[in-house]
């Protein structure tokens, strides 16, 4: 691939965390030490070398840069306190807002005090566009959807969900392309076959957190199970999924007539079994998250950045508000405040999935599309 030179490189990416990399002297000492360092022994510093040199195109077509889980042992190891991990970390927020052509996430990631009027302000858009068409609160039963009216959190839903997607799709597109070069490059060489590539990516990695689980657990060996990241970041990711699952059941269950969603069924009913199961892994995950940050627990919780706050924030609302909104259906009267929490757990729901794209949600595709083609390449990686 031909790599243009930015001079600017490096100074942008400190842009995304507080890293520096320029003590760094190709020792070698965090290749030596990263499980994920293959065989040509220049993972992960041929990456911070990139930097250096000013190779933007060639950084962000890497594919190995996602596939470091953070788990900081190359940071312990480096004599010069250069950092190897938090750099992968800021170079992949810098890949997420530079694969976006909106510029939103470059913003988001560099400006918090922006990013937080801008979460604000949009959650009080939501709430305050969807109250204007709102119903009675019934005092004899809990009826949310009396409240607020459910065609119009479908079709507000129904219009965010596109535009994420849009979103989404657009900063993937920009990712392939990059990628697609390296795969150019490979042509006549991928050892693995399309599908095969496909269940490793998505089935083993990033459902099944196989690297997360076994590579990187050297670094948490004093660590207990149920503090361990590759644990708590499971519990966030299948709690948010299951939590998706149950609606949209729940929703589906409302078109054939089954049950109208939102009002009261037994706690054992499936989608509501899901869904408390879900909320409780997902607010178990995304508090552990912030207490790791909170006491520096790890490599990873020292360099977080304020964007990556926000994920952890709005996911963490959503759950415990999620919560209180069951606990309203089962009392026997029906309190005020259930609607209300009603109508505002929907407004960050629907901020959530609209700013995906621009914060760290988006790794969540990033990562199995590098990972994609990384195992296409039979998990070796020549970048350049
Ligand atoms: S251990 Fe530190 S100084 Fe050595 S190559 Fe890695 S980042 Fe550079
Ligand atoms: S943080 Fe861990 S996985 Fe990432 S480059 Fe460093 S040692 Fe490797």
């Amino acid at each position: 691939m031909s790599a243009l030179v930015d001079a600017d490189l490096l100074q942008d990416i400190k842009k995304f965390g507080k890293v520096d990399v320029s003590a760094c002297f190709s020792c070698g000492n965090c290749t030596a030490v990263c499980p994920l360092s293959n065989n040509d022994g220049t993972f992960p510093r041929r990456m911070i070398r990139y930097a250096q040199v000013g190779m933007k195109d060639t950084l962000l077509s890497s594919k190995e840069l996602w596939t470091c889980y953070h788990c900081g042992m190359c940071s312990d190891s480096c004599p010069t306190q250069a950092d190897p991990g938090g750099f992968m970390a800021a170079a992949r927020r810098y890949a997420i807002a530079s694969y976006d052509h909106t510029r939103l996430a470059w913003l988001m990631y560099t400006q918090p005090v922006f990013a937080s009027i801008l979460a604000i302000v949009l959650a009080a858009f939501f709430a305050v566009f969807m109250y204007t068409s709102h119903g009675p609160q019934s005092q004899t039963s809990m009826n949310l959807f009396g409240f607020i009216p459910e065609p119009l959190i479908h079709y507000t839903g129904l219009a965010v969900m596109v535009l994420a997607f849009i979103f989404g799709v657009a900063g993937i597109v920009t990712m392939v392309q990059k990628l697609s070069h390296q795969e150019m490059k490979l042509r006549g060489k991928s050892k693995v076959s399309g599908l095969k590539a496909l269940w490793s990516s998505i089935g083993v990695e990033s459902i099944g957190q196989k690297r997360y689980r076994e590579d990187c657990a050297t670094a948490e060996l004093e660590v207990p199970w149920y503090r361990r990241r590759w644990l708590i970041h499971s519990l966030t990711m299948w709690g948010f999924l299951g939590l998706l699952v149950a609606t949209v059941a729940d929703y589906g269950l409302s078109l054939i007539g089954v049950k109208m969603p939102g009002t009261w069924v037994p706690i054992w009913y499936p989608t509501r079994l899901l869904g408390t199961l879900a909320g409780l892994a997902m607010i178990y995950g995304v508090t552990m998250f912030f207490v790791d940050r909170f006491t520096k627990a790890n490599q990873s919780a020292k360099n977080s950045a304020p964007a990556d706050w926000m994920l952890l924030v709005l996911l963490w609302i959503v759950g415990f508000s999620g919560f209180l909104i069951e606990i309203s259906l089962y009392l026997s009267n029906p309190p005020a405040w259930g609607y209300w929490v009603f109508l505002f757990h929907v407004s960050v729901a629907m901020e959530l999935i609209l700013l995906a794209p621009f914060m760290k949600f988006a790794h969540a595709i990033y990562r199995p599309v590098a990972l994609y083609y990384l195992s296409r390449a039979g998990g070796e990686a020549s970048e350049d």
